[in-house]
Parts: structure tokens; sequence; C-alpha cells
């Protein structure tokens, strides 16, 4: 084994994995720190599974490296890596009882029968489900069931855990409730996770730090708050949450701001940008970030009129759907605290949309 000197827990160098021709994983690089929990997001086939399974060891990578712990992986088999992956089917022996199903891998090792003992009550305990160790995997509910999944993954302390679509099994209120409780459970063993998920809200609850995918390339690393901040291109904009794109031009560029052109506005952009006149752009704004009112807002730039033609009532807000001059729908969440209670917007009502220069991210590519 070759020991490397970079400080990083897993470092995944430069991998391919090309299938004949189809480039499932292009020049991937990502360092992952100890206990941080990773997400691989992105839509399907864009390659995020075939890189977990090169990480546990069911794909060999076509080139580059896996070096976890010091520790490169190249030839190392998935039974002797210090790895364990949960599946989305959680695949639990259904004829097993839940700490049977726990203590299964513990047995196959050949670890001692008080030990295994000691190891399944301590993990069973860790995920709440001590009272249920004598049950049967039918006779929990998919949520118990995702957790002796978790338990049994857990059991050998790998020093990385792979989850794979983790809580896609489950239902939408279930999986939200999970997804907390399977970070605290991961916190508290300090075991360092790499998962894939399709599901941006699931990766922006759990993960550290999310890398997104798309046909086998990463297109962006960065914290959850970052990725939705200041998106890296308009895929990424696009892929996390709500986002208005509008496309335009750059027609004014001084040394402490620039202008932008687009159908609809003028967007004046105080920070951060540099470019040639007649560059494209794109401007990207949260519907969060905007405002309505009936009135025209003072200045000439980062306003919009239209007019409503969809309101969409949510309880702590209302989602409006603009429709501007160009034909571009503009989506503006506002919440119903305190806004228009007392002039209540409506339908084909004439409006002003507004947003500041710093709540919208300027994107070259
Ligand atoms: P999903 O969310 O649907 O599982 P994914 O993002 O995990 O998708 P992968 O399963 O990694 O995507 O697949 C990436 C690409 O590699 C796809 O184009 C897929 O068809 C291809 N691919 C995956 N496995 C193989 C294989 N064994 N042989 C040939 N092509 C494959």
């Amino acid at each position: 084994m070759v020991v490397s000197q970079a400080p990083a827990f897993l470092q995944i160098k430069d991998v391919v994995k090309d299938f004949g021709g189809v480039k499932a994983v292009n020049h991937v690089s990502i360092d992952i720190a100890k206990g941080e929990i990773f997400a691989l997001l992105g839509s399907s086939g864009c390659g995020k599974t075939t890189l977990l399974r090169m990480l546990a060891g069911f794909e060999t990578p076509t080139s580059g490296r896996i070096i976890l712990n010091g520790h490169d992986l190249a030839g190392l088999p998935p039974y002797l890596r210090p790895i364990n992956m949960m599946f989305q089917s959680y695949a639990l022996f259904p004829h097993l009882s839940v700490e049977e199903n726990v203590a299964f891998g513990l047995k196959r090792d050949g670890m001692p029968k008080d030990d295994i003992a000691a190891r399944v009550e301590k993990m069973l305990k860790l995920v709440q489900l001590s009272k249920y160790a004598k049950r049967k995997p039918h006779q929990l509910s998919g949520g118990q069931q995702q957790r002796v999944a978790l338990a049994r993954s857990l059991a050998k302390r790998p020093d990385l855990l792979l989850l794979d679509e983790p809580l896609g099994a489950l239902d939408k209120k279930l999986r939200e409730e999970t997804q907390i409780e399977l970070v605290n459970i991961i916190e508290q063993v300090g075991v360092t996770v790499v998962m894939v998920t399709h599901d941006q809200e699931e990766a922006m609850t759990m993960a550290s730090r999310i890398a997104i995918m798309s046909e086998g390339n990463i297109l962006q690393i960065g914290a959850p708050s970052e990725v939705y901040e200041t998106p890296a291109n308009r895929f990424v904009a696009d892929f996390i949450g709500n986002v208005n794109l509008m496309d335009g031009t750059l027609i004014d560029d001084n040394p402490d701001h620039v202008i932008i052109e687009c159908a609809d506005c003028k967007h004046y952009v105080g920070h951060g940008i540099t470019g040639n006149e007649g560059m494209p752009v794109s401007v990207a704004v949260r519907p969060e970030k905007i405002h309505v009112t009936r009135e025209r807002p003072e200045g000439e730039y980062n306003h919009v009129r239209g007019t409503i033609k969809d309101m969409v009532y949510f309880g702590s807000h209302t989602v409006y759907h603009i429709q501007l001059g160009s034909g571009l729908v503009l989506k503006v969440s506002e919440s119903n605290i305190a806004r228009h209670r007392d002039d209540p917007l409506t339908w084909g009502d004439e409006v002003w949309a507004s947003w500041t220069p710093l709540s919208q991210v300027v994107l070259t590519q």
C-alpha cells in the first residue's frame, strides 16, 4: 500500500470510469475530511452511483486513484476495505431478527460471542431500537427498518460509510424526520460518510458539503449555503432550489460596477465580475429575494414590470408568477406575515418586481 502525505481522509484523485465509450465518471477529484457527511448530487445517469461503487470496490476505476486514510485502495476487494455501503432497499435478511441482522457481519468476521452481543446492544441503543431487538424486519415501520440497516452498517465500525439514496424508500414526511435522525447518529459515531442522492433537499439537509454532478463531471463542490447562494453556473443554479434566470449582455464595464441588459430590465452589478462589453451572461435571482410592489421602485436598475398570472398559497408564503413583457415568467416567493395584508394582490394585477444587486448572481457560463 502507498502511504499518502496529503491531509484529506478520503482522496479521490482524477478518477475516470469508462464503460466502453461511455465516460460515466470523467476526471473527478474530491478531498473529503474525516467525519464529514459529503453528498454526491445529480440527476439520473450523472455518474454518482458509479463513483460510489468505485469507493466500495464494486467497480474498478479506468484511471485515477482512491486513497483512504493514507492507503491506496487499488486492487483491494470490497470485503477487505474498511468501508460499508447501505443501499436504498436496506437488504435486511427477512428471516433474521433485528439483533441477528445487526450481528450478521460481526459473526461472519469471527468476532467472539460476548463482544458481538455488547456491540449489537450498543448499536441498537444508538438507533433507539433496543426494545425491538427480537422483532423481524416485517414487524417494523419503514423508518425503523432503515435504522436497523444503519445499525448493521455501523456495527463493524467502518472508516467510511457509503449511503446510496438512503431514504429513497420512505415517504416524504418520514424522510424529512429521518434525515435529521440519521445525521445525529452519524455525528455521534463520527464516521465519514459519502452519500448519493438525486434529492437536493436531502443533500442540503444532511451534508456538510455537496458535489453537483452532470454527465460524469463535477460542476461545483461547496457547503449547501455556498452552492445555493453562489452557484457556479446555470445548471447548478437551476438544479439547487428555484431560480429566475434572465439572459442578457454586458453593456457597460466600469472599474466598480457593470451593467447587464436583459430583455425586461437592466441589472446593476456592483461586485465581483469582470468581462468585455457584449459578453453574454445570465443573471440568477432566487424567488425569495424578489419583492412585489404596486408602485414603481426608484432608480433605473433591478426592477421589472409585469402582470400576476398565477398565485400559489403555501401558508407561510405565497408564490406569484409574474408575466413579463419578454414572455419570461418571474417566480416570486413572499412571506405571508405582513406584506400586502391590507391591499392583497390578485390575478391580473399590474405590479413591479424588484431586488437588490447583492441578491443576484451573474453567471458567465
Ligand atoms: P441513477 O440515479 O439513475 O442511479 P447515476 O447518476 O447513479 O444514476 P450511474 O448509475 O453512475 O448514474 O451511471 C452513469 C452512466 O454510466 C450512465 O450513462 C449509465 O448508463 C452508465 N453505466 C453505469 N453502469 C454501467 C455499466 N455497468 N455498463 C455500461 N454503462 C454503465
